[in-house]
C-alpha cells in the first residue's frame, strides 16, 4: 500500500475528533525543489534536483516526480543521474529558500506565537490559544494551507495530533500537500501497525536493535514487558521509546522567535490640538494594539507613546511596568499618562502612535494584579470583543468613548 493509499484511508478511519488536538506540525512539501519550479514554471511536472553537479555534488532536495526513480536527499549526484538522466539539475539557491522560510513564517506567527522552527520549512505551533478565535484544530490547520498556498504558491502539508511526536509523524503520512488528523482515541490504532522506524528520535542502531529481537512494529514493542526492552536498548531509551510506542509525548513547543513589538500610529487629515480629542485617539489606538496582541496571545511590559507635531518634530516616550499585560483599560492609562505627562498646551499635533514592546507569550509572561486595575471582567470582556471582531470585522465594536466621539 503506497503512503498516499494508506493516507486516505487511515484518514477515513480515524475520524474527525480533534478536540484535544492542539499541536500542529507543518512541513512544506519538497521545499528547494518546489521554490524552483515557482521561480521557472517549465520545469512542472518534470524530476527536477536541487544540488550540486560538480564533482561529488550531492542531492539537497528533489520533486516528488524525480523522487519516483528513487532520488532521495543525500544522494551523490551522480548515482541519481543513473537512476534518472533525464533529471534537470538546479544548483540550490540558499538565500532564495531563506526568504520564502521568513514568508512561512510570518504566516505562521500570525496564527499563534507559539511556534517552533525545526528547519526552513518545517515548525511546529501549538494552537491552544487560538481555537477560540480561530476556530477547530482542523479547521486552522486546512485555513493555514489554503493561505500557504494563496500567498507563497507553495504547498505544505500538516499533521494535527495532541502531541509532537504523532503531529510530525501525522504531516510524513500526510505527504505530499495533504493533511492527517490522529484522534486523541485512536492514536494508538494507528500506531501500533506502523514499522519501528517510525518512531521519532530512534536512531539506526537502535533500531537494528529492535529488529534483531523481532520487534518490526511499534505495536510489538508496547506489548513488551518493559524490563525486556530495558535489556535490549538500555533503560534510559527504553523508558522514551516506551512512552512514544504508547503515544506519549510531552515536550512542548518552545518558542524560537517572539515579536519584538507591535503599534499602530495615525496620521490626522487636520492637526488635532483638544486634549479630549487627543485622548479619544489614544484610546483608539491601544485598543488596536492591545486586540493585536491578544490576538497573538502576547502581553507586553513596555508601552510606547508617539507623537509627531505640526512642524514633523516627533517625540517618543515609554513606560516599563513591573508585569506584563495585554488589557485595553490599562495600557490605555498608561498611554494617556505619557501624553498628560508632556503637559502640551495645545500643540498641533499630526501624528500619533502607540507601540507595545518587550513581549512575551502571555502564558510565559508573569502576571501580577495590581491594586487599582479592574481586573475581574475586563479580560473576559475582551476576549468577547476579540471574538466579535473576528466574526464580524474589526469596525463593529469599539470601546464605549469612540462610538460617541468618532464615526
Ligand atoms: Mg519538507
Amino acid at each position: 500500500m503506497s503512503k498516499a493509499q494508506l493516507n486516505r484511508t487511515k484518514i477515513a478511519s480515524l475520524g474527525s475528533d480533534d478536540s484535544q488536538c492542539h499541536i500542529l506540525h507543518i512541513d512544506m512539501d519538497a521545499f528547494y525543489a518546489s521554490v524552483e519550479v515557482r521561480a521557472n514554471p517549465s520545469l512542472a511536472g518534470k524530476p527536477v534536483i536541487v544540488g550540486g553537479t560538480q564533482g561529488r555534488g550531492v542531492v539537497v532536495a528533489a520533486t516528488y516526480e524525480a523522487r519516483a526513480f528513487g532520488i532521495h536527499a543525500a544522494m551523490p549526484m551522480s548515482r541519481a543521474l543513473r537512476l534518472c538522466p533525464q533529471a534537470v539539475v538546479v544548483a540550490a539557491d540558499h538565500a532564495q529558500y531563506a526568504e520564502v522560510s521568513r514568508q512561512l513564517y510570518q504566516i505562521l506567527i500570525s496564527i499563534t506565537p507559539y511556534v517552533e522552527t525545526l528547519a526552513l520549512d518545517e515548525a511546529f505551533l501549538d494552537i491552544s490559544g487560538s481555537i477560540k478565535l480561530l476556530g477547530r484544530p482542523v479547521e486552522i490547520a486546512t485555513k493555514l494551507r489554503a493561505q500557504i498556498k494563496s500567498q507563497l504558491a507553495l504547498t505544505a502539508s500538516v499533521g494535527v495530533a495532541s502531541n509532537k511526536f504523532l503531529a510530525k509523524l501525522a504531516s510524513t503520512y500526510a505527504k505530499p500537500y495533504g493533511l492527517l488528523l490522529i484522534p486523541e482515541q485512536k492514536k494508538i490504532e494507528f500506531l501500533h501497525p506502523l514499522p519501528v522506524g517510525a518512531l521519532w528520535g530512534v536512531g539506526e542502531k537502535t533500531e537494528i536493535k529492535l529488529k534483531e529481537s523481532g520487534l518490526n512494529l511499534i505495536g510489538d514493542i508496547a506489548k513488551l514487558p518493559i524490563e525486556t526492552l530495558n535489556r535490549i536498548v538500555g533503560e534510559g531509551v527504553a523508558a522514551h521509546i516506551y512512552e512514544l510506542c504508547w503515544g506519549i509525548d510531552d515536550r512542548e513547543v518552545v518558542t524560537t522567535e517572539v515579536e519584538k513589538s507591535i503599534g499602530n500610529e495615525t496620521t490626522f487629515g487636520e492637526d488635532l490640538f483638544e486634549a479630549t480629542e487627543v485622548e479619544a485617539q489614544i484610546l483608539r489606538l491601544v485598543d488596536q494594539v492591545a486586540a493585536r496582541l491578544r490576538n497573538r496571545d502576547l502581553s507586553a511590559k513596555t508601552i510606547c507613546l508617539k507623537i509627531r507635531f505640526h512642524d514633523f518634530t516627533t517625540i517618543t516616550r515609554s513606560k516599563t511596568i513591573s508585569s506584563y499585560t495585554h488589557n485595553t483599560q490599562e495600557i490605555n492609562q498608561i498611554a494617556r499618562q505619557l501624553y498628560r505627562n508632556l503637559n502640551l498646551q495645545r500643540a498641533r499635533i499630526r501624528l500619533i502612535g502607540v507601540r507595545a514592546e518587550s513581549l512575551q507569550p502571555t502564558n510565559q509572561a508573569n502576571f501580577q494584579p495590581t491594586l487599582d486595575q479592574p481586573d475581574l471582567g475586563w479580560p473576559e470582556a475582551e476576549i468577547a470583543v476579540d471574538q466579535a471582531r473576528a466574526k464580524f470585522g474589526v469596525a463593529a465594536i469599539k470601546p464605549a468613548r469612540l462610538i460617541s466621539e468618532q464615526d
